[in-house]
Order: C-alpha cells, then sequence, then structure tokens
C-alpha cells in the first residue's frame, strides 16, 4: 500500500527489490514456495507486521477454472509466512455485487486452507470504509476503501492470470479493486470522460491507474497454475500455465505476466496508465530483471478477450455502456450458459438484443435489459431487475416475454 497509509515501509530497498521471479511447475502449493523462496528480502521484518494476503475471489465458483485464486497458491503463500514465524496474517476479499465474501472465499477452497492453518478469514465489506483521498488523481479524488485493507501493514496481491473485456487483463494492479468497499467499485465504471485521455484508455483504466497510488500492493504473487482464457473475468476458458510470479514490484510483475500470457504489457491500457503515473519518468524503478531471463519460452498465448461480446456469440448484439463487472459477468455467463436454449428464438435477421449498464442509450422494443442500471430505458423492452440479477432469472424473464408475444398473436 502506499507509504502514507502504511505503518510501515520495507527497509533498504535495494535495485533487486524491483526485479520479477518465476517459477514453473504444475504443482501450485510447490510452485508458489519455490517462487517466494526466490525473493531477495528477509521476512522476519515483517513478524510483527499484520499481514493481508488479499486473492482474487470474488466470484462464487468452484477451484480451478482461472476464475477465483487456486487454493493451493494461497496455501503456499501462507506456509511461507507462518514458517518465518509471522503469524499476523489475515485473508480477506471484498466481491463483486451480489457476492458475499465469506461464501466465496468458502466454495473456492481458499477459506479451507486458511482454515487448517488458523489464518483468519475477513469479509472487507464487514466494516464502515474509510474514505481515502488520491494524491494527483485524474480520473477518482476520493475512495472508499475497506477498514482492514487500510489497517494492514502489508499487503500482499495474490491474483489469478486471467483475461477481462473491460481491462484486457486483470492481475496484481486490478485485483487491488476488491479492497473497494462493497458499491464503491461500481463507481470506477461510470466515471464521466476524461479529457485528453490518450484513446483507447477509457476512464476505468486511469481510475485504476489512481487506485494504485493509494492501495499499491506491497508484493505481488500471481497464480499462473491455471489461468483464463478469452471471456474474462468469468466466463472465459481455463488454460494451463504452470506457472507463479512474485515481485514486491506489482507494475513489474504484471508486465512480465501479460508476457506470459501473450499479451503486449503496451496494449494494457490501465498498466500502461499507471506505469506512467507512478514511474512517471523515473527509469530506475522501471529498470527490473526477470530470473530467470528466459522465462518468455515458457510463454502461452491466452485468447484475448474479444472487443465486443457480440463477436462471441451468433445472433447476439451487446450494448454495454458503463456496465461494471457484476452484470458483465452475469451477461457473459447468461450468454454461455443458455446460448442453445435462445439459438431456436434468435437469427441473422432478428437477434437477439441486450444492454448493460448505466449510460446505455434508447433501445429497439423487445431488448434485454441486465440489471438496475438500465430501468430508466426499460419501456417496451424486457427489464430484468437485479444488482445484478442472476442467469437463471434472466432466461425466465426472456421466456416470458416470448410466451406473452405468442399469445397475442
Ligand atoms: S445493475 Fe449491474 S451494472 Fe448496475 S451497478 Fe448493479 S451490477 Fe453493476
Amino acid at each position: 500500500m502506499n507509504e502514507e497509509e502504511s505503518n510501515f515501509t520495507i527497509p533498504e530497498q535495494s535495485p533487486q527489490m524491483g526485479d520479477v521471479y518465476v517459477s514453473f511447475g504444475d504443482n501450485g502449493y510447490k510452485t508458489t514456495l519455490d517462487v517466494l523462496q526466490k525473493l531477495p528480502f528477509d521476512f522476519s521484518l515483517l513478524r510483527t507486521k499484520r499481514i493481508l494476503v488479499k486473492p482474487n475471489a470474488g466470484r462464487l465458483v468452484a477451484p480451478h477454472l482461472g476464475i477465483n485464486t487456486s487454493p493451493e497458491v494461497v496455501a503456499g503463500i501462507l506456509d511461507f509466512l507462518l514458517e518465518r514465524d509471522i503469524k499476523n496474517i489475515f485473508v480477506g476479499e471484498s466481491c463483486i455485487l451480489g457476492v458475499k465474501p465469506l461464501e466465496a472465499l468458502e466454495k473456492c477452497g481458499i477459506a479451507g486452507e486458511a482454515r487448517q492453518r488458523n489464518v483468519e478469514i475477513v469479509d472487507l465489506d464487514a466494516e464502515k470504509p474509510k474514505t481515502v483521498s488520491i494524491p494527483r488523481s485524474k480520473a477518482i479524488k476520493n475512495l472508499k476503501v475497506c477498514k482492514k485493507a487500510l489497517e494492514a501493514d502489508f499487503i500482499i496481491s495474490v491474483p489469478v492470470m486471467k483475461t477481462h473485456m473491460h481491462t484486457q487483463v486483470s492481475l496484481g494492479l486490478k485485483n487491488m479493486k476488491g479492497c473497494l468497499y462493497g458499491r464503491e467499485k461500481v463507481r470506477l465504471h461510470q466515471l464521466p470522460e476524461i479529457k485528453n485521455l490518450p484513446k483507447p484508455a477509457k476512464p476505468l483504466d486511469m481510475a485504476i491507474a489512481d487506485l494504485a497510488k493509494i492501495l499499491f500492493p506491497d508484493l505481488c504473487v500471481i497464480d499462473g497454475i491455471i489461468g483464463q482464457e478469452g471471456l474474462g473475468p468469468s466466463a472465459g476458458n481455463p488454460i494451463e500455465l504452470g506457472a507463479a510470479v512474485a515481485s514486491f514490484n506489482s507494475l513489474a510483475a504484471d508486465i512480465v505476466t501479460a508476457r506470459l500470457m501473450g499479451i503486449d504489457p503496451a496494449g494494457i491500457n490501465h498498466l500502461q496508465l499507471a506505469i506512467k503515473e507512478i514511474w512517471g519518468q523515473d527509469s530506475t524503478l522501471g529498470n527490473f530483471q526477470v530470473f530467470p531471463e528466459d522465462y518468455e519460452k515458457k510463454a502461452i498465448r491466452f485468447e484475448p478477450p474479444p472487443e465486443k461480446i457480440s463477436f462471441e456469440f451468433k445472433n447476439v448484439r451487446v450494448e454495454d455502456v458503463d456496465s461494471c463487472s457484476a452484470c458483465l459477468s452475469t451477461a457473459l455467463m447468461f450468454l454461455k450458459r443458455y446460448q442453445e436454449n435462445l439459438a431456436d428464438y434468435f437469427n441473422e435477421d432478428n437477434p437477439l438484443r441486450i444492454a448493460i449498464g448505466k449510460g446505455i442509450g434508447p433501445q429497439k422494443e423487445g431488448t434485454l435489459l441486465i440489471g438496475n442500471c438500465t430501468a430508466h430505458r426499460r419501456k417496451g423492452c424486457v427489464f430484468v431487475k437485479g444488482c445484478p440479477p442472476v442467469a437463471s432469472d434472466i432466461l425466465r424473464s426472456l421466456m416470458e416475454h416470448k410466451e406473452s408475444k405468442k399469445d397475442e398473436k
């Protein structure tokens, strides 16, 4: 986290502290321990500190789908810390809207690993947040941050390697969005245009760069044992890379990880903005080494997220303006799960029209509007309430509408 908020600064930051370490192996636990052992830092300095292990466990899903961080990776981190007599550890999360953190941590297996080791599991939304001003803000002046995250002396960001339709990838920096309180995450998706923002970056990209100014992880450990490609953040396909990446320099960790995913970091807008905002002209911070040097030999090309959902699903047109990850995930899950049920009803001349997000324009009659944010356009449309709704409710609303139209004929 940033020095103003933290009670602790890593002492004697040697140039090597910014380097990036990569380990390969299909055993998530062993590979994580291996990469942590390479870090040039005396972890005993953290013995009296309060450590937050922040996985990406934002969704209520089973483990090993590449959607949430693998439990074995979190287990490896916990054991590494405990073996060094670091005891004041907690695992915490604030999920996407509609998902309860303790349930999500339980379902993906992380809570079980923490419990086995007597490590506290924390719903970061359980306490009232604190509003933190962002220095040199470009997109958002302040953010409501979960109190427990602010109280940590040292934050370890533990994302899973995955693609994301809104932000190209979701890695170490983006994972810190899960330290924002409840609905505060939505605000990042609904920001006004920013003057002079280099295209194709969006206000959301700059907001993530702003977030990094107040919630920069102290250590980043990226789970690439099983990642996710394509329709991320939650409707893509699992992909086995068998890698773990670690660095005290989260920007460098994200750059290296993007390369391992076969994605050019120069095309990741939030990462480029964060590099500019945080590193600025200070080339010493950007001048890092990667061990092993030939790590890219093991890179696998992750299928990038399609630019538009419509490219992925036949006979579907989607308008997405300012939706947050929760409704985006719901829409993708709905399409993926029910595309066969939908095939009988829609064709090229009569596509399924879907709209998500607060900023959508006027819609054609019969358009499927997903989520409370779209209520202002509901006239003549099929509106599915919820924040976000669940995929089965969307199908039910759509089928009821189809039936009612049949009855009218
Ligand atoms: S309705 Fe959907 S897009 Fe709007 S805030 Fe809720 S989850 Fe986000």
